[in-house]
């Protein structure tokens, strides 16, 4: 568990900045977007049924129209050959036969048209071929006509031939006022006729829409499915209001469960209603499609927004995430590579990169130093005696190859003595000087101490490790010193592995040699485990 101030930073999985951001955006694009598409449902959706209400509405205001005008001039075309054969020709078979076949021709109004007289016989009709002339009428609708002695319009029945048909009348009054029967035209619903002509035999529309026309009694006189024709319809409340003379649109449910937006308008001249009506589904067929046009426009343009707002939410997140890996770098103790100061076009960004950058800096600077003076020896900068320790127990643990060399500076009590403390650390400065410059690079020296001053030559040879002690040795004693008096060194030198197998063991086999160094009269260099000397130098002391 790694803790930043004591802060745990890894028990729970935090979300990241970018991902914050990224998710907020696409968020906010996901609900605008649904939101849009909400909005436009619903007004759509009122307008689309008010559209079709409207629609539906006008059709059948318009069909009720010229059924009206329609059956006004039926009506007129009975009365006036009505008036016409009353007066002069009610005994003229040949007469009423010609009138009444021009009356169905001239109109063609009617699939039928006879001349009753008033004892309810069939005097004459039209088309001949019907048949019926001499006969009696049978039909309920026929006999209430005759005695209505008044225009009359008849439910829908069944004929004797098993006809649909509707029937309307007038009366037939002779020149004296005397009731001489009726003048009946006939509708066979289920044939062609006058309706079919006017409003076509298929009056289904592509989307479902269609209309019916009902009588006064709410029958059916009128549907695109014929087999329909007739049955009583006069529970349907459209149906209904349109009987009772109203004129508008609603919504309703039929017999099989479809739902229909309905337009009805009533026939004033019969008392008739028209209904035109659609499919609710159509409207929601009318909906989908719109929503799915409003998607495929909206969608190209929201996924542009979104992966720009996206790009955008990363670019902003990238400053605040570079210095919060950088700063867990640190809470790690990573060594951290601060990364050149970028200006941020967001001013928090960019002000928050500049100062972390900076402190960040200044951190690893006053790290630095602290480290180096850790390592370091105030006096001469040579490494101390700490770092020593531990880079040779490391190479030793590495079982890496090396040569010790230890020495320690001639009498140097009476330097100190006769010139002073500080010239006596000038002497120490000259001595780490030379020793810099008589190693290679990765050679360590080390003053371990007053005036005693190590060296570590990695991967070197006891003789190698000999040429540079003398190298050291003689350049103390010869080279030009702060003080210009004579000065010498002595030195002791041990070998890793092949002299000892442990640090601790190897540096006092080095301490012994510098002291038989001492011993033998100073300014020389004494190998351990080497009794003889293998050098004596010229000893002045
Ligand atoms: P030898 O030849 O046997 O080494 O004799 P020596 O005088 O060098 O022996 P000793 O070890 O007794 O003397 C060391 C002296 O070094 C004692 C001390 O005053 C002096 N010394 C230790 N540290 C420093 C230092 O940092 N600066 C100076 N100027 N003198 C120091
Ligand atoms: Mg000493
Ligand atoms: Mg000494």
């Amino acid at each position: 568990m790694s803790e930043l101030c004591g802060i745990d930073v890894t028990k729970k999985k935090k979300i990241s900045l970018a991902t914050l951001l990224t998710g907020l955006v696409s968020l906010s694009v996901a609900l605008t977007l649904t939101i849009l598409l909400l909005a436009s449902y619903h007004s759509n959706k009122q307008s689309l049924f008010e559209t079709r209400f409207a629609l539906n509405h006008s059709a059948a205001a318009k069909m009720s129209q010229s059924i009206d005008s329609l059956f006004k001039s039926m009506r007129a075309g009975l009365k006036y050959t009505g008036a016409y054969i009353s007066v002069n020709h009610l005994s003229n078979e040949q007469e009423l036969q010609k009138q009444l076949e021009m009356l169905r021709l001239s109109g063609n109004f009617f699939n039928s048209i006879a001349v009753v007289d008033e004892t309810g016989l069939v005097r004459s009709v039209a088309p001949s071929s019907v048949g019926t002339v001499g006969q009696h009428i049978t039909a309920e609708a026929a006999k209430e006509a005759l005695a209505s002695r008044k225009p009359y319009m008849s439910k829908p029945y069944t004929s004797s031939t098993g006809r649909r048909i509707v029937f309307m009348s007038e009366p037939l009054y002779d020149k004296d006022g005397v009731y001489r029967g009726f003048i009946g035209g006939s509708l066979y619903l289920q044939e062609n006729n006058i309706l079919n002509t006017m409003f076509g035999k298929h009056n289904i529309d592509g989307d479902g829409s269609y209309f019916y026309i009902v009588s006064s009694s709410g029958h059916l006189l009128y549907h695109p499915d014929k087999s329909r024709i007739g049955a009583d319809n006069s529970t349907n409340p459209v149906v209904q209001k349109a009987l009772r003379g109203e004129s508008g649109y609603g919504q309703v449910t039929n017999s099989r469960g479809i739902t229909f937006l309905a337009g009805y308008s009533p026939v004033p001249e019969n008392g008739w209603g028209v209904i035109v009506q659609s499919p609710i589904s159509v409207v929601y067929e009318e909906l989908d499609s719109y929503i799915r046009t409003i998607l495929v426009y909206t969608l190209v343009p929201f996924v542009v927004l979104m992966i720009t707002a996206i790009w955008l939410a990363r670019r902003l997140a990238r400053p605040f995430v570079s210095l919060a890996n950088l700063a867990s770098k640190l809470g790690k103790g990573e060594k951290i590579v601060l990364p050149d100061i970028k200006h941020h076009w967001n001013r928090e960004a960019d002000l928050l990169t500049q100062t972390i950058t900076l402190a960040l800096s200044d951190l690893q600077k006053q790290t630095d130093q602290l480290t180096h003076a850790a390592m370091t020896d105030s006096l001469t900068g040579l490494t101390n005696r700490r770092t020593f320790e531990s880079i040779m127990s490391q190479w030793t643990e590495k079982q890496q190859p090396f040569a010790l060399i230890m020495m320690d500076i001639d009498r140097f009590k009476s330097i100190n003595d006769t010139y002073g403390h500080q010239a006596g650390d000038e002497v120490l400065k000259h001595l780490a000087r030379i020793l810099t410059s008589a190693v290679r690079s990765n050679d360590v020296c080390c003053r371990y101490g007053g005036e005693e001053f190590v060296m570590l030559l990695p991967f070197t040879t006891v003789p190698d490790a000999w040429i540079t002690a003398e190298r050291v040795r003689i350049a103390f004693e010869t080279r030009e010193n702060p003080l210009g008096v004579p000065l010498a060194v002595s030195l002791g030198i041990a070998h890793y592995p092949s002299h000892a197998e442990s640090a601790e063991m190897l540096f006092q086999l080095a301490d012994h040699a510098l002291y038989q160094a001492k011993e033998a009269g100073k300014n020389r260099t004494i190998i351990a485990d080497e009794k003889t000397e293998r050098y004596h130098g010229s000893n002045r002391g």
